[in-house]
Order: structure tokens, then C-alpha cells, then sequence
């Protein structure tokens, strides 16, 4: 079969996605080359990435690193350009020779290089889940508008793009034949931990998930399931989705990513091998299919399959997600920035594992309901959260300190 080369930018190239991005690309050469690789701040990864993957840009997304970016790539004797800042990023996810972004930066920093990406029209291959949860009316507006081809990245939502039938109507299951979409998830790390031992919980203990290997901010959501709650969001606008028509479905062994059940009884499930490197190769290929490295599913040494209802009292998170969806826009981006600062105060050891959803419902609380019909309303809206969050935190510290319980 004929391929055309495509040339992709990789933002978030240092990341564990990128990282698995680059691994499937570079398996393919005739059919992939790099535009750009992004970064935040880790250069030497990005210094070696670029010397295998030579592409025509580099960004360093931290301006402060620009300048040592600039002496390592310099010392590397490497030939790309060094672009710093949202800028760069916006640079290399909007030029014309682009024709695929894989958006792959870690939260709301995600959020304006991705929409760079679909105002322009690109296929963008969707990780940064951050962005869809903060801004998913206007996103899914402008990727309509500027005929962005979007596919997800996140491996529920992929195994659920495959799972639905070519005829999908966008928002009307009813016409597509679909009763319902099940949501897969793990239950992470602390499935069966005694809720007692959660204020213990210490950051590394939260990171070691059983079966994904992950950035940290997506592990700790993971183990707190604030990660199904916000692919919960994700969901709805990728597909149209009432909130009703998802259940979310525990599933340990992490084989089936998602199911798609259909009125006739039908249930449709996607499976393989917990490894990101299948949904990105599916989204990098579309519609056809490449070798991923990934190891195929022997279903000898898949020993059972289990399927339970996720506790609300241990995944308080993922109730504040879901009812959040159904309050609307101001509250999922709320939510969104309250849990990057609590999920980053608890990785910084401010705060217990158990404290992470309570700081992210006290800020709910704290909000009242806003529009937010542009881009500017919603960033600010993250940033009035932020702030709200860093307070909450404080005080909890700080009556930690004096004892107050
Ligand atoms: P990661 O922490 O491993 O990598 C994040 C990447 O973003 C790095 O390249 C980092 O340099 C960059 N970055 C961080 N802060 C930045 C900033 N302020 N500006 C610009 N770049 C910045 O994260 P990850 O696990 O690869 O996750 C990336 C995205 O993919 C997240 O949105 C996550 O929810 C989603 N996702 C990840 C997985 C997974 O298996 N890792 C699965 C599904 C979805
Ligand atoms: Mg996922």
C-alpha cells in the first residue's frame, strides 16, 4: 500500500509520550519526518533526541533555558533551529510544512500550542487531555471550523474511536445504534489500600502505577482517578456524549481499553497490551495500520479478566470530575487547575494524598458558575483557580504547623 510521508511536530517530545512517539516514528522513516521536538526544560534529553531524529526546529518551552538550550545544541554541532517560549511552540505547531502535531505537553500548558494545531488545520494527535477539559466547546469549535483532523491519543479514547461504527453521528448514539460507552480504568495503584493508609501515601508510592508507565502529574490522577474523571470530560467532547451515556468500568488488568456496547446486545471491546505505543501508532497511521513495537497479547498469559464499580468513597476525585462535566466549562477548568496545584503540592510533599481531593472541592466550592465564551476567559479562569488553590493549601498548612486539625 502507497503511504505518503507526513512531517510532525512533537510537542512534549522529552514527555513518556513523546517519548513512545519518537519510538514508533523513527521505526517508520519512510513514512515519518520530524519537524520539531519541544521541551520544557530537560535538554540533554532533547539534545540527543534531536541528534537521532534531526529535525528542523527545536523549542525550549522554558525561556530561562534558552540560553544553555543554545550552547548545548551549539556545542552538538547540530544544524536545527532553537525557538524558546509559547512562540516557538506556536511556531512549530501552525507552519505551513507541518502536517501532524502530537500534543503531548502535560497540562494546561497545553492548552494554546494544541488550539495553534487545530486553528491551523493540522491532523493533531490528542494526549494533552487538559486542553479538551479547560476549552472543549471552543475546541471542538475551532477543529470544526478549521477542519483539524483530531484523534485520540488517550488509549480509552482511542480503543473507543475504534470500537465505533463508520457511521457515527457525532453526539446522537440513538442513530449510531450505541446504548452505551464503557470507560475503562485500573483503579491505579491503591485499588485495594486501606482507605485508612492514604494519608501516608507517599509521592513515589503514587507514581509506581501497576501496569502504565507515565509522566508523574498523569500518575498521581491515576491513582486518584481524578485521570478517568478527567477522560470522563474528554469523552464527552470528543464524541458528543451525555453524561449518561458513559459508565465507568473497573478493569485491573488494563488489557481492554474501552468497550462500545450497541442496542442489539453487542458489546465491542479494543485490547492489547498496556503500552501507549499502539494508540499513537493507530493515530499516526490512520486509517491504516503500522507496526508499533509493541509485544502482541498472549491471551495464554492473560490469566483472568475482572470488571468491578469504582468506590466513590476511595476516588473522590472522580465524582468532583464528573459532576463538575455536568455543571459545565467554568467548573471542569476550575477543577482542572485546582488539581495541577494540589497534585503538585503533594508531589512537593505540602500535602497528603488524602488532601488532594478535598483542596480540589473546596475550590469548586469557593468558584461561582462564569461563562467563558473565549480563550482569554478561560485561561483566566484557570488563573483565578490557581490562586484560589495556593490559598487553600496554605491554610492547610499552616494549620498544620499550629495543629489545628
Ligand atoms: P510527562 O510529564 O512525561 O511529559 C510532559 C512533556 O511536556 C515534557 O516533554 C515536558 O518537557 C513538557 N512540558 C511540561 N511542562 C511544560 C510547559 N510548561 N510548557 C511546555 N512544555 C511543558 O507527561 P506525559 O505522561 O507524557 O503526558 C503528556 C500528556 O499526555 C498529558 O496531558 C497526559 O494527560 C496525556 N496522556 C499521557 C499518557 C501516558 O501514558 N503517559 C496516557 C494518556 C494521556
Ligand atoms: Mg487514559
Amino acid at each position: 500500500m502507497q503511504h505518503k510521508s507526513q512531517t510532525i511536530s512533537i510537542l512534549g517530545a522529552t514527555g513518556s509520550i513523546g517519548q513512545s512517539t519518537i519510538d514508533v516514528v523513527l521505526r517508520h522513516p519512510e513514512l515519518f519526518s520530524v519537524f520539531a521536538l519541544t521541551a520544557n526544560r530537560n535538554i540533554e534529553l532533547l539534545v540527543s533526541q534531536a541528534k537521532i531524529c534531526q529535525p528542523k526546529y527545536v523549542v525550549v518551552a522554558d525561556e530561562n533555558s534558552y540560553l544553555q538550550a543554545k550552547q548545548m545544541f551549539n556545542a552538538a554541532n547540530l544544524l536545527c533551529e532553537v525557538l524558546c517560549g509559547a512562540e516557538g511552540l506556536q511556531h512549530v505547531a501552525s507552519a505551513n510544512e507541518v502536517d501532524v502535531v502530537m500534543a503531548a505537553i502535560v497540562g494546561a500548558a497545553g492548552l494554546l500550542p494544541t488550539l495553534a494545531a487545530v486553528n491551523s488545520g493540522k491532523k493533531v494527535l490528542l494526549a494533552n487531555k487538559e486542553s479538551l477539559v479547560m476549552s472543549g466547546d471552543l475546541f471542538v469549535q475551532a477543529a470544526n471550523q478549521h477542519k483539524a483532523i483530531l484523534l485520540p491519543i488517550d488509549s480509552e479514547h482511542n480503543a473507543i474511536f475504534q470500537c465505533l461504527p463508520e457511521n457515527f453521528c457525532y453526539g446522537d448514539l440513538a442513530a449510531s445504534g450505541i446504548s452505551k460507552v464503557l470507560l475503562t480504568g485500573s483503579g491505579g495503584p491503591f485499588l485495594n489500600t486501606n482507605l485508612a493508609d492514604f494519608e501516608k501515601v507517599t509521592p513515589d508510592q503514587a507514581c509506581a502505577h501497576p501496569n502504565w508507565d507515565m509522566g508523574r502529574k498523569i500518575s498521581v490522577d491515576s491513582a486518584t482517578m481524578m485521570n478517568k474523571g478527567l477522560e470522563f470530560i474528554e469523552a464527552r467532547w470528543l464524541f458528543g456524549l451525555d453524561a449518561d451515556d458513559i459508565q465507568v468500568v473497573l478493569h485491573p488488568q488494563s488489557i481492554i481499553h474501552s468497550m462500545v456496547q450497541y442496542v442489539d446486545g453487542s458489546v465491542i471491546a479494543q485490547m492489547g497490551n498496556p503500552d501507549m505505543r499502539t494508540p499513537i501508532a493507530h493515530a499516526l497511521a490512520y486509517p491504516q495500520r503500522i507496526e508499533s513495537g509493541v509485544a502482541p497479547l498472549d491471551f495464554n498469559q492473560v490469566a483472568n479478566f475482572s470488571f468491578t464499580e469504582p468506590d466513590p468513597l476511595r476516588y473522590p476525585n472522580l465524582h468532583l470530575a464528573i459532576e463538575a462535566s455536568k455543571e459545565g466549562q467554568y467548573a471542569t477548568t476550575v477543577l482542572n487547575a485546582s488539581n495541577e496545584v494540589s497534585v503538585e503540592a503533594f508531589l512537593q510533599g505540602k500535602i497528603g494524598f488524602n488532601q488532594i481531593a478535598q483542596v480540589n472541592n473546596e475550590c469548586l466550592q469557593q468558584s461561582q458558575s462564569h461563562r467563558l465564551d473565549t480563550i482569554e476567559a478561560v485561561i483566566d479562569s484557570d488563573q483565578a483557580a490557581r490562586r484560589v488553590t495556593l490559598n487553600i493549601i496554605e491554610n492547610l498548612m499552616s494549620s498544620k504547623v499550629h495543629g489545628v486539625s
